[in-house]
């Protein structure tokens, strides 16, 4: 397949619209509950942590992994009480499904955007979890491919670029997340558009890369500025494309 336009794989949670605050917010409640009981702020925080990271390698990203993960650790706490498995259920369920609202200038720039571009959403996680908000988020229209899959690496990156037929030097990574977008993009030789998420996950946080592939702009709305500009023309052709990268088919 050769594309007639130059591509932007774009991620989707905390680039397009808001998404680590909720995990955030439901981490909190449950803090605040368990300290009312009694146990320690910070060590109930290592503790998720620890377990978190163990089941995000076991069973992906999202909502039903992080229930699983609150569960474990009362689990751990010995803390059996019914009001408290509730909580877990209304966290799990409010982060499932949380509200979907682009951020502010979203919409109009991917417009813009998709004049000139091919347009690629790339975004992890649960597969349902992560459609259901790109159909509520009202942006599906704007990109010729949606790609979920369970995690965003070097592999994957170069996956993409095999099977899709991109051209390291006509593709772009735009994304919040040095971890899963700007490093992978980079160790495969493309540049990429860094937007910080002022309120990251731990997991996700990382170090800039010295690089002069990467540029870094305050907000999706400024991604235009520092790309090439491009003349528009040509067929664009609406695909879907669901890619799952099973964990024995990466590397
Ligand atoms: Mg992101």
């Amino acid at each position: 397949m050769t594309l007639v336009h130059d591509t932007l794989i774009i991620d989707a949670d905390d680039t397009l619209w808001e998404n680590n605050r909720y995990f955030e917010e439901g981490k909190e409640r449950f803090l605040s509950l368990l300290e009312g009981r009694g146990h320690d702020r910070s060590a109930v925080t290592a503790l998720l942590a620890e377990v978190g990271k163990a089941h995000v390698a076991r069973w992906g990203y999202g909502a039903l992994c992080f229930g699983r993960t609150l569960r474990e650790v009362y689990a751990l706490l010995r803390s059996q009480e019914r009001e408290q498995q509730n909580l877990i259920e209304e966290i799990e369920e409010e982060i499932f499904y949380h509200p979907v609202k682009p951020f502010p200038g979203v919409e109009k720039t991917l417009e813009q955007l998709a004049a000139r571009y091919h347009l690629f959403l790339l975004t992890k996680g649960d597969w349902r979890e992560q459609s259901r908000k790109i159909r509520i988020s009202g942006l599906r229209r704007h990109f010729d491919q949606v790609c979920v899959v369970p995690e965003k690496d070097a592999p994957t990156y170069a996956r993409l670029l095999r099977e899709c037929g991109f051209e390291r030097d006509r593709t772009w990574v735009i994304g919040d997340s040095i971890r899963s977008d700007i490093r992978p993009a980079v160790g495969n030789g493309l540049r990429a558009v860094y937007i910080p998420n002022h309120r990251p996950w731990s997991h996700e946080v990382d170090t800039l890369p010295f690089s002069h592939m990467v540029q870094q702009v305050d907000s999706f709305r400024d991604v235009p500025s520092v790309l090439p500009h491009q003349g528009g023309g040509g067929a664009r052709q609406p695909l879907t494309l669901l890619l799952p990268l099973p964990q024995g088919e990466r590397g």
